[in-house]
C-alpha cells in the first residue's frame, strides 16, 4: 500500500466510518447532564418563537403612520403581561423589553428617542413598521426543526432545549472504545520499573482523549509482545465499538500487531501515512470493528489520535460532523523542517492565539516536552522553511 498524505488518510477514515457505522443506541438524560452529549433526534419548536410580536426595547408601541407626532399614552405593558385593548390612531402604549406589542401597534420607539409629558409622548423622527420588535415566529415557527440529530450539545443547545421545554433529552449512548497498550517493556503505573522498562502512559492519555471525543474508554491489560497474547487481547478489544492499539506497528521484529490483525481477518485501509510523528499508523476493520494501530511513542499516539482516531470516535458517537480544531498564528521565529511529511510538533500558542513558538523536544518519545507545549504546529510537507512572523497552522488541544 503506498503511504497516504495526511489529508487523504483523514478523509479515508471519515469516509469509511461514516458510511458503515451503526448509530449508537439512544438513551435519555436530564437536561442538566446533556452538555457534551450528542442529540439523537431532531428537536422541533413547540410553538412560534417569539409566540407574539415582542418589543426588544423599552419605549412606546405606536402606529408607524402616526409618527412623527404627539400621541396619547393609553396604558403600559410590562414583560410578562398583555395589553388588553387595541392601540388606535393617535395613541401609544408604554412597553418594556420583552413585553408583547399591543394589537394595533406596528412599531416601537425607544424611550431614549421620545419626549414624555403628562399623558402624552412626542416622537420627532419617523419610524419604520416593525422597528424594535421581534415578530411572532421570526426565530422559529411551530413544528420547525430547531436542532438536528447529530449535533453536539453545548450551552447554546441547552438554551434551545430549555426554551422548547425538553427536560429529558434523547442522546446517543457513548461508543465503547477499547484501549490496548502493547510492549514487553511497558509496566503499569504502580510498578517500579527497572532501567530498561517504562510505565504505561499511552493508555492513560488515550483514555482522556477518548472521553473528550465523547467515547467511553475501556482500558485492557497491557499485552506482551507475543503473538498469542497480542491475538487474545486484540480479539477482546474487537468486542468494543472501536479498538485503539498502542505500539507494535513499526518495522521491528517484535512489532506483531499487523500480522495478528491479518490472521484475525482484518481489512487494512492504510498502514503508512506521510505524517510525523506517526508514520506507521494503521487503520482497518476486523470482525466489523474499526481499529487503529497507533505507533507507541507518546507523541505519535497522541497526534494520531487527535487527527485520525478522534474523528472515528466522534462519528461512532453519532456526531454529524467530526471536528479538527485548527487555527493559524504567526511564528515567533524561523522554522525549518525536512519536506515530504506533514509534521505536528509541540508548540506554545500565546494566550490570545496570535503567536506560536516551537517547543524544543528530543523526539516523539519526549512526553515531558508535550506537557510544556499547549498545541501542535502543523508544518506542511511542501514548505520546508517558514520565516519568523509567517503564519503557520496550529492544531489546538
Ligand atoms: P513501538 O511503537 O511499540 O515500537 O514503541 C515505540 C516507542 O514507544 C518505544 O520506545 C516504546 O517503549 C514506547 N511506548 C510504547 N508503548 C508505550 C506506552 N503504552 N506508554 C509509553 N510509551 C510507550
Ligand atoms: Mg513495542
Amino acid at each position: 500500500m503506498p503511504p497516504l498524505s495526511f489529508a487523504e488518510a483523514r478523509a479515508l477514515v471519515i469516509d469509511k466510518v461514516r458510511h458503515s457505522r451503526r448509530l449508537p443506541a439512544v438513551e435519555s438524560v436530564d437536561l442538566a447532564a446533556a452538555d457534551g452529549r450528542v442529540l439523537a433526534a431532531d428537536v422541533e419548536a413547540d410553538r412560534d418563537y417569539p409566540p407574539l410580536d415582542r418589543s426588544v426595547r423599552d419605549g412606546f408601541a405606536v402606529r408607524a403612520a402616526d409618527v412623527p407626532g404627539t400621541l396619547t399614552v393609553v396604558g403600559e405593558v410590562r414583560a410578562g403581561e398583555r395589553f388588553s385593548g387595541v392601540v388606535k390612531a393617535g395613541q401609544a402604549v408604554e412597553v418594556m423589553t420583552g413585553a408583547p406589542v399591543p394589537d394595533g401597534a406596528d412599531a416601537v420607539v425607544m424611550v431614549e428617542h421620545v419626549r414624555v409629558a403628562a399623558g402624552s409622548v412626542t416622537v420627532d423622527q419617523p419610524v419604520a413598521r416593525g422597528q424594535n420588535m421581534s415578530p411572532r415566529g421570526g426565530d422559529a415557527v411551530t413544528g420547525g426543526v430547531v436542532l438536528r440529530a447529530g449535533r453536539l450539545i453545548g450551552f447554546p443547545e441547552v438554551a434551545v432545549l430549555a426554551t422548547v421545554g425538553l427536560s429529558r433529552v434523547p442522546v446517543y449512548r457513548r461508543p465503547r472504545v477499547a484501549v490496548l497498550a502493547t510492549g514487553d517493556e511497558i509496566l503499569d503505573i504502580e510498578s517500579k520499573p527497572l532501567a530498561h522498562q517504562i510505565r504505561d502512559s499511552n493508555a492513560w492519555s488515550l483514555a482522556v482523549q477518548v472521553r473528550r471525543a465523547g467515547g467511553e474508554p475501556v482500558v485492557l491489560p497491557t499485552a506482551r509482545d507475543s503473538a498469542g497474547e497480542t491475538a487474545h487481547a486484540i480479539a477482546a478489544g474487537l468486542q468494543a465499538d472501536l479498538l485503539l492499539i498502542s505500539g507494535g506497528v513499526s518495522a521491528g521484529k517484535y512489532d506483531l500487531v499487523e500480522s495478528v490483525l491479518a490472521e484475525l481477518g482484518a481489512e487494512f485501509y492504510f498502514d503508512r501515512v506521510r505524517v510525523q510523528p506517526g508514520q506507521p499508523l494503521v487503520f482497518g476493520r476486523a470482525q466489523g470493528t474499526f481499529f487503529f494501530g497507533l505507533p507507541g511513542n507518546p507523541a505519535s499516539t497522541m497526534v494520531c489520535f487527535e487527527v485520525f482516531a478522534r474523528a472515528a470516535v466522534e462519528l461512532l458517537g453519532g456526531w454529524a460532523q467530526p471536528r479538527l480544531p485548527l487555527t493559524e498564528a504567526a511564528l515567533t521565529r524561523e522554522f525549518r523542517h525536512a519536506p515530504g511529511l506533514t509534521r505536528f510538533l509541540p508548540a506554545a500558542l500565546s494566550p490570545d492565539g496570535s503567536v506560536v513558538t516551537p517547543v524544543a523536544w528530543s523526539g516523539s518519545g519526549d512526553v515531558m516536552a508535550l506537557a510544556r507545549a499547549n498545541a501542535f504546529l502543523v508544518a506542511e510537507p511542501d514548505k520546508p522553511v517558514y520565516a519568523a512572523g509567517e503564519r503557520i497552522r496550529v492544531l489546538m488541544r
